[in-house]
């Protein structure tokens, strides 16, 4: 067991969140559930899951073979765009729950809005009553726009305590997290390493990480850090988890950090993946 213990942020609902946790997509079977057993040993204590990602089972392994107490970690599921009804939705929770061998969720989120679905706020109806029962205890959401968000708030009077966007340093997506700012909710980074781009190649970032003695990849997630998101990198080796969680013993100077901002690009998403009509089901 490492013992790096990771800062917190506080939520809109009182609870807390680690200020970095650990992505799981990918992560299946037994050497996912090894994966995720190294994680947790080397202190992560947030795992991402969704159902889509077909590997809620092996977390809930993960999280009883990891050797920490259930209440010191925070698992995540989400739910998939066919099952936003909110029967299904609810059934969905309860559903994951069995697969991971759970009694309950910290995290649970509305995976994509599917706007042209237009189910995204019964979805969340079910969420509020799934916490209400004690199946989870924070809800949130996944790729939102204001938009949406805003729909979630006038309909149901609940702000969601996260949002998980896609956000590395070709996508900074500034506006977006100015709004979550505004109303009080914690932003968390997908893809934050930018998983296949060339961001990890940046010179610019290379050279800081060099001045500061540490990687790239640290530098990208402490950018993440001090931007004040979730970042949830997704690790296989032990090595380079222990490397991604070790980003809470420097900081970069503010001309530092507007050098990772200013590599956002207009077209920065990693794929075409808008929100607005990208669905995922
Ligand atoms: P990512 O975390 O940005 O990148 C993961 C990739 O970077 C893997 O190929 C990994 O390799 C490599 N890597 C990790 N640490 C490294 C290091 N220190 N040095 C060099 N390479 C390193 O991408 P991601 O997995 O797409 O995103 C993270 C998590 O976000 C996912 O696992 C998932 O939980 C979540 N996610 C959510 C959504 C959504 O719609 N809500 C969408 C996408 C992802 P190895 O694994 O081989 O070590």
């Amino acid at each position: 067991m490492s013992d790096i213990s990771i800062p917190e942020l506080k939520m809109n609902d009182g609870k807390s969140i680690p200020a970095l946790g650990f992505g799981t997509y990918k992560l299946n079977g037994s050497s996912g559930v090894e994966t995720m057993v190294n994680a947790i040993q080397a202190g992560y204590r947030l795992l991402d899951s969704a159902f889509k990602y077909e590997n809620e089972g092996a977390m809930g392994e993960a999280v009883r073979r990891s050797g920490v107490d259930r209440e010191k970690l925070l698992v995540t599921s989400k739910v998939p765009g066919l099952r936003h009804r909110y029967n299904e939705a609810l059934y969905s929770v309860e559903e994951s729950l069995y697969r991971a061998g759970l009694d309950y969720y910290d995290f649970y989120l509305v995976h994509w809005p599917n706007p042209s679905q237009d189910l995204y706020v019964e979805a969340w109806q079910a969420l509020i009553e799934a916490r209400k029962r004690g199946l989870v205890r924070s809800i949130g959401c996944s790729n939102f726009l204001p938009e949406h968000m805003q729909r979630l708030i006038d309909e149901t009077g609940v702000a969601p305590a996260v949002n998980q966007i896609e956000l590395h340093p070709y996508f900074t997506q500034q506006e977006q997290r100015a709004w979550h700012d505004e109303h009080g909710i914690i932003t968390q980074s997908w893809s934050p390493l930018g998983r296949d781009n060339s961001a990890m190649q940046e010179p610019v970032i290379k050279a800081i990480a060099e001045s500061h003695g540490k990687s790239v990849a640290q530098v990208i997630l402490r950018w993440h850090v001090q931007l004040g998101a979730v970042p949830i990198p997704k690790a296989t080796s032990p090595a380079r988890q222990l490397e991604n969680i070790s980003v809470f013993d420097f900081e970069l100077t503010a001309e530092e950090m507007d050098v990772l901002n200013g590599l956002d690009r207009p077209d920065g998403r990693r794929k075409d993946q808008h929100p607005a009509y990208y669905e995922e089901y």
